[in-house]
This record gives C-alpha cells, sequence and structure tokens, in this order.
C-alpha cells in the first residue's frame, strides 16, 4: 500500500500536467437551462462562450449531469443556476466552486421581494385524497413534490425584471473575471436593457386584448410572466411535469371546461400528455402550446427578448382564437 502510494506521488504530476493539456482552453459561462443561457449569451456576447446544460426535450426538474457536464462545470468561469429548489441535480457540483464562480438567481438581493409563493393547497389535497384511498405510488409523489417544491414558484427566467436583475448580476461576476473586457460587457448589457424594455412594451400590447381569457397551462411554471402581464390563468395540470395530476384536479379542470370556462388549455413541447386530451373531449376548449424553455432557440444575444416574444404569441393565438 505505501509503496503504491509512492510511486503515486511520482506519477502524479505527469498526469497532472497531461490532463491539463486535455482540458479545453477557455472555459466558458455554463447555464443550467436555456432560458438563462439566453440571458447569459447577452452579456457574454464577444467576451466569452456560453453553454447550456440541460438538453433540449429535457426536463428542468428531472435531469442528472453526465459526467461530461461535471467537467465542463468545474472547468467554468461562471456557472448561473436559479439555486438548488430548481436545478437538484446541480446542487452537488455548485457546492464546490468558489463563490466568485457561482451566481444563483434565487439569493441575488434585488430577487428576493420579487419571489412569488409556489406553494399549491390543491396538490396537497390530491395527495391527502390518493392516500387516504391507498395509492401505491402517492408517498413517492409527496417525496418528488418535497424535493422540487419548496415556498416559492423557482421558474424565475419567466419573470422579464428577474431576468434584468440576472443580467445586471452576470455583467457584475464576468466584470470582476475579466476586467479588460468591461467596455464590450457594459455595452452588452445597455443592449439587453433597451432590447428588453422595447420587448416587454411589445409583448404588453401583444396580450392586453386576452387579458381576461380564462385558460389552463400543463405544468405550474409561467405565474412570473402571468402576473407581469396581467394574464388570467385559471390553474395547471400539475406543479411537477413529473408527477401525473390527480383524478381530483382532473375532474375540476374537465368541470370548468364544460361550463365553458376556459378559452384554451397549453400542452408543452417537452410534455404532450393524454390527460390534456381526455380533459378536452367533448368540449370546445382549444388546445394550444407553451414553451418554459425556448426550445429550438439558439444562443444569441438577442434570443432571451425571442424567447419572451415567442412565449406572448403562443398565448395570444390560441387566446385570440374564440
Ligand atoms: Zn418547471
Amino acid at each position: 500500500m505505501l509503496h503504491n502510494k509512492k510511486r503515486l506521488a511520482f506519477t502524479l504530476p505527469a498526469v497532472a500536467i497531461a490532463a491539463s493539456f486535455a482540458l479545453p482552453a477557455s472555459a466558458a459561462v455554463v447555464a443550467s437551462i436555456k432560458p438563462i443561457g439566453f440571458i447569459a449569451a447577452a452579456i457574454a456576447d464577444g467576451v466569452t462562450p456560453v453553454e447550456v446544460l440541460l438538453p433540449d426535450g429535457a426536463s428542468e426538474h428531472d435531469y442528472a449531469l453526465r459526467p461530461s457536464d461535471v467537467k465542463r462545470i468545474k472547468n467554468a468561469d461562471l456557472v448561473v443556476w436559479v439555486g438548488p429548489e430548481m436545478e437538484a441535480f446541480l446542487t452537488k457540483s455548485a457546492a464546490e466552486l468558489p463563490a466568485n464562480k457561482n451566481l444563483e438567481i434565487a439569493e441575488i438581493a434585488g430577487v428576493k421581494p420579487l419571489l412569488i409563493t409556489g406553494a399549491d393547497d390543491d396538490d396537497e389535497h390530491d395527495h391527502a385524497h390518493d392516500q387516504a384511498h391507498g395509492a401505491a405510488d402517492s408517498a413517492d409523489h409527496d417525496a418528488v413534490d418535497e424535493h422540487h417544491h419548496g415556498q416559492f414558484n423557482m421558474h424565475l427566467w419567466m419573470s422579464p425584471e428577474i431576468a434584468r436583475q440576472s443580467a445586471v448580476a452576470i455583467h457584475g461576476k464576468l466584470l470582476e473575471l475579466m476586467p479588460q473586457s468591461k467596455a464590450k460587457l457594459d455595452a452588452n448589457l445597455q443592449h439587453f436593457e433597451a432590447e428588453l424594455a422595447d420587448t416587454d412594451k411589445h409583448i404588453g400590447a401583444q396580450l392586453a386584448p386576452v387579458r381576461n381569457k380564462g385558460y389552463f397551462v400543463f405544468h405550474d411554471a409561467y405565474s412570473y410572466f402571468e402576473k407581469h402581464y396581467g394574464l388570467s390563468p385559471l390553474g395547471h395540470f400539475t406543479v411537477n411535469p413529473e408527477i401525473q395530476p390527480g383524478a381530483q384536479r382532473l375532474n375540476q379542470i374537465r368541470t370548468q371546461l364544460v361550463e365553458q370556462k376556459a378559452t384554451c388549455v397549453f400542452a408543452e413541447p417537452q410534455f404532450r400528455p393524454a390527460v390534456i386530451d381526455a380533459v378536452s373531449r367533448g368540449t370546445n376548449v382549444r388546445k394550444g402550446t407553451l414553451d418554459p424553455l425556448g426550445m429550438g432557440i439558439s444562443l444569441t444575444k438577442d434570443s432571451y427578448v425571442k424567447f419572451l416574444s415567442q412565449l406572448s404569441s403562443q398565448y395570444a393565438s390560441c387566446l385570440n382564437g374564440a
């Protein structure tokens, strides 16, 4: 054993040198999910590359890091994510990063007062109901719920104001790490803020005519956007797309559809569950799609506003139709 350790000590420097040559020469900004990558790409444009961990089509609630992801996180100049209550898969790797390379959006001082409560009494009721009837898997569901849903709704990238504050925070972190790029970073932040303000006005005008139209969304991802633009959601099928909605929840939604309270039900490109078709069968409700992660939008300095505009058009095209 001792002999082996000695040999290891002798060979380690050579191994370490070889490994350092194998690593990418310049690290990058690594974002947990696409929309956060969009914000980072606006600020880092022309300064440093931005990479996104979550692949298109995967769920932000249910991802496991690959070994290559762990390597990217270790080598990153900066990791940007919401926080452990959203991307549980990042908690362990992010804890090993130095503070100046780790940006949790939920921890930004100006963001905290903007957080919206995410607790959902109806879902708890559904779980209690399931348990009373001895549903075999309800204990698992509760465990998942507890894991992903703390006190607040953590889909923070849906808020234009939180996005702006995230951009300011990313700008601040990159400025510390790359002070030589100050002029470009300042210009990028200015461009992002101006573009966001324009887009915000445009979306406000686009959604004004549909503000009073009721609808259901598939999962509870849109509260920040809905509150910001004054929309009228009637509810969601589930808080976490990995959890099947309870029978009681489906009955409540079905009743409101039959009573023609809703104009639309929205699925997501990541999830097209049969329950949405089942619940809306025989009613006049329209079916739309909302993409909470900007699938198919590539990373450029303008992608975040594209993402918001796409979401707005997805709402408007379904809600306008009736
Ligand atoms: Zn979600």
